[in-house]
């Protein structure tokens, strides 16, 4: 018993300062603003998953639909180079009041390591806006990269990626993202001076697709460098080393002869989409002549 439980004969006194318990927090209350975020997150995962699967062409434009209206301009749901500074520092969201991000990062990790930059190829905002464009635009604008140069070019995203990093963990300065990543424009917030950058660059993409993807992100550099670990990779026939037809229709300089590069692959399909056409890819070809070949030969005649 306290003394001013004791002065006042076992009674408690009143608070005098008008202290009253904290409510306890149940998950109900936890929960209770995060269902909507969580129920369309599962719904866009289930659709970026489904157009994935089915390699549907127009389901994947849905899903760039989806990515740059509800991940991008509504909830500004990136991967940004300031999460990779979180993985460095170890300094994490609460998990109990950030359930939807944990779902959206845990997705992009997972789907990484099973299947390579599934996300750059189907949930980043900022890559589903200029995929859109480079779709809707006409192909008479683009400037086809040359292919020595497109090679080299690529590694810049891994300088500029191991530069910001050096630069973190020297200055601890968190701000330094906006001068190497374009998602700020997804909260409508920036600069005069960042717009204009950004003016300059998307009108860049117009003519050279996917250029900042392909050759500047550092997020995409680390999710090629993650890729490396990817468990389901696309199967390649061994016919694949002298057509070249999928090499050739790769946006991402993604094929090397019979080789997919795993760093600058996003699953896109386009080249699986070939694959599988039996009038198109020469594999089914060689096999329809082959099965042929077996039919025709017991007719001829025996010597
Ligand atoms: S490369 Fe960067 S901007 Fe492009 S889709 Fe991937 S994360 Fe997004
Ligand atoms: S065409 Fe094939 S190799 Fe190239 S990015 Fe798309 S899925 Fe990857």
């Amino acid at each position: 018993m306290t003394g001013d439980a004791r002065a006042t004969g076992g009674m408690q006194p009143p608070d005098p300062w008008g202290f009253e318990e904290a409510p306890v927090e149940t998950w109900a209350d936890i929960l209770a603003p995060q269902y909507l975020d969580l129920a369309l997150l599962t719904a866009f995962i289930a659709l970026a998953m489904v157009s994935f699967r089915r390699k549907s062409v127009p389901l994947k434009f849905l899903t760039f639909a989806a990515a740059i209206g509800y991940l991008g301009f509504a909830k500004s749901y990136l991967i940004s180079i300031t999460n990779i500074f979180s993985v460095v520092d170890w300094n994490w969201p609460v998990v109990k009041y950030n359930l939807a991000w944990y779902l959206f990062f845990g997705f992009t990790l997972v789907s990484t390591l099973l299947w390579g930059r599934l996300y750059c190829g189907r949930v980043c905002a900022y890559g589903a806006l200029t995929q859109t464009l480079d779709a809707i635009l006409p192909a008479g604008w683009r400037v086809d990269v040359p292919r020595s140069i497109e090679q080299r070019a690529s590694y810049i995203k891994f300088g500029i990626l191991g530069g910001v990093l050096i630069y973190y963990l020297v200055t601890h300065d968190v701000l330094i993202y906006q001068f190497t990543e374009p998602f700020w424009m997804f909260g409508l917030f920036g600069t005069p001076a960042m717009w204009a950058a950004l003016t300059v660059l998307l009108i860049a993409t117009l003519f050279v697709r996917n250029l900042y993807c392909r050759f500047l992100c550092p997020v995409g550099a680390a999710l090629g460098l993650l890729s490396y670990l990817t468990v389901f990779r696309i199967q390649r026939w061994s016919e694949c080393t002298t057509c070249r037809i999928c090499q050739k229709a790769c946006q991402w300089g993604a094929i090397e002869g019979p080789r997919i590069l795993m760093t600058e692959c996003v699953r896109c399909d386009d080249c699986e989409r070939l694959y599988a056409d039996q009038q198109k890819c020469p594999h089914w070809r060689i096999i329809d002549y082959n099965d042929r070949k077996r039919l025709v030969l017991p007719l001829q005649p025996v010597r």
